[in-house]
């Protein structure tokens, strides 16, 4: 870490949406911030995302809702299909960053994390690359093992000992697991839960965007549910849900032509995203999983975020503007208090129910689809919305 003398010392695990936005809300507060990233860099998976009004608004709040704009698609409709092909309804969620700014934007994921990295980095923290936590104690354990150790120098607080897998070791302030729905953090800390299957796998598949597809569409499917999202004026990613199937890998050259029969029984505009999977660069296909951490979020001076500790069915396309708000509301918490041990339990306080309505309500809706309820599916996603649209 570099040399700011007294500044309090954080390590956060994983430098995707949540870590990105903690990390640099954090270096924001005047914290010296280290990111653990096992990946490598420019690794984002998944073809895109819908940032939607919440998520504007907390990148807005970071400063960084139209550099997100200009890297994305801006757009402000949800249509509705029913399975014959007609207009079910068009939502329009409400613009939570003004009335000239797009509701809602499309985005290329390693574009989205372009933008975070480099505000992070240009805040002062440190991302490495292909590195993990290897193990975490409560620095009382070990004192006078300092050898190799780097150490917060912040007086009020409590350490936490990290130890990372190239072998160096943290003395710091502050742990933050950012590192997704299987967080290997949640367990070091002795924090435990299940990501639950939905029997749905997800496809993405990115493609041309076509010149009618300026917000996001979804159709209704006898079996599964498909939809197109724009990323920018050139490309879309056309998405599908695979209704009650089995947990199971693909080999990559069939991934294509499968997503292309899977599309075939779709009528009207599915037709043309059909025509284009074959020009895709890619597809992906990856399972529903949700996960929602019961009881403490935190241990000693250890907290997970994001998907960590939240994870909603993409159903929703919540988790973003959840793990966002994660970052935004850690800073803040832990700011306004004494210790980061009573920042980080108002931190858990204020985002459980939330978070646990979202994520419940998002398996709802999986369930819904999974039995083809859509006329009940899509009322259930725009009270998700209005409901997110209350503030963080
Ligand atoms: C198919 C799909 C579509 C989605 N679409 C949307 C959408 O449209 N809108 C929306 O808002 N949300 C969407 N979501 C949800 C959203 O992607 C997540 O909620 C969000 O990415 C969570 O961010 P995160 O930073 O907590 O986790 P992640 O994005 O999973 O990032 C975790 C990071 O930690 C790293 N990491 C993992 N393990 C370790 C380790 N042991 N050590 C160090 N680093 C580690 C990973 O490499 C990664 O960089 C979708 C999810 C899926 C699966």
């Amino acid at each position: 870490m570099g040399s700011y003398s007294g500044a309090r010392t954080a390590v956060v695990v994983g430098a995707g949406v949540a870590g990105l936005t903690a990390a640099t809300a954090l270096a924001r507060e005047g914290w010296r911030v280290e990111i653990a990233e096992i990946g490598p860099p420019e690794a984002a998976s998944g073809w895109g995302l819908c940032l939607t009004g919440p998520s504007l608004r907390a990148l807005d709040e970071l400063g960084l809702a139209d550099a997100c704009l200009a890297e994305g698609y801006g757009m402000s409709t949800i249509t509705h299909v029913d399975v014959d092909g007609e207009l079910a309804d068009e939502v329009r969620p409400p613009r939570l960053i003004g009335a000239r700014r797009p509701a809602m934007a499309g985005i290329a994921r390693p574009a989205l994390h372009r933008v975070l990295r480099r505000e992070a980095v240009a805040c002062g923290v440190t991302v490495r690359h292909g590195v993990t936590v290897a193990a975490v104690d409560d620095e009382h354990e070990h004192e006078g093992e300092g050898e190799h150790e780097a150490e917060d120098e912040h007086e009020a607080d409590e350490l936490i000992r990290v130890r990372l897998s190239d072998g160096t070791v943290r003395r710091v302030a502050l742990l933050v697991g950012a590192d997704g729905i299987r967080s290997a953090t949640r367990g070091l800390l002795g924090l435990e839960t299940t990501p639950a299957y939905h029997g749905q796998m997800v496809w993405r598949a990115l493609v041309p965007r076509p010149s009618w597809a300026t917000g996001i569409h979804q159709f209704a499917g006898k079996t599964d549910t498909a939809g197109v999202v724009p990323l920018s004026d050139e490309r879309a990613y056309v998405f599908l849900t695979e209704n009650g199937v089995e947990r199971n890998t693909l080999p990559d050259a069939e991934l294509a032509p499968r997503l292309r029969d899977l599309l075939e029984p779709f009528p009207g505009l599915v037709e043309e995203l059909r025509s284009l999977v074959p020009e895709s660069e890619a597809v992906v296909r990856r399972p529903v999983l949700t996960a929602f951490l019961e009881g403490a979020w935190h241990r000693g001076n250890g907290v997970v975020i994001g998907d960590a500790a939240h994870a909603p069915a993409p159903q929703t396309a919540s988790g973003a503007a959840l793990a966002i708000e994660d970052g935004l509301v850690l800073a803040r918490e832990i700011g306004w208090h004494e210790t980061v041990g009573a920042g980080l339990e108002a931190f858990a306080d204020r985002r459980t129910q939330r978070c646990g309505t979202l994520v419940e309500t998002s398996v709802t809706v999986a369930g819904l689809e999974r039995e083809q309820r859509h006329h009940e599916a899509y009322p259930l996603v725009a009270a998700c919305h209005r409901f997110m649209a209350e503030p963080a």
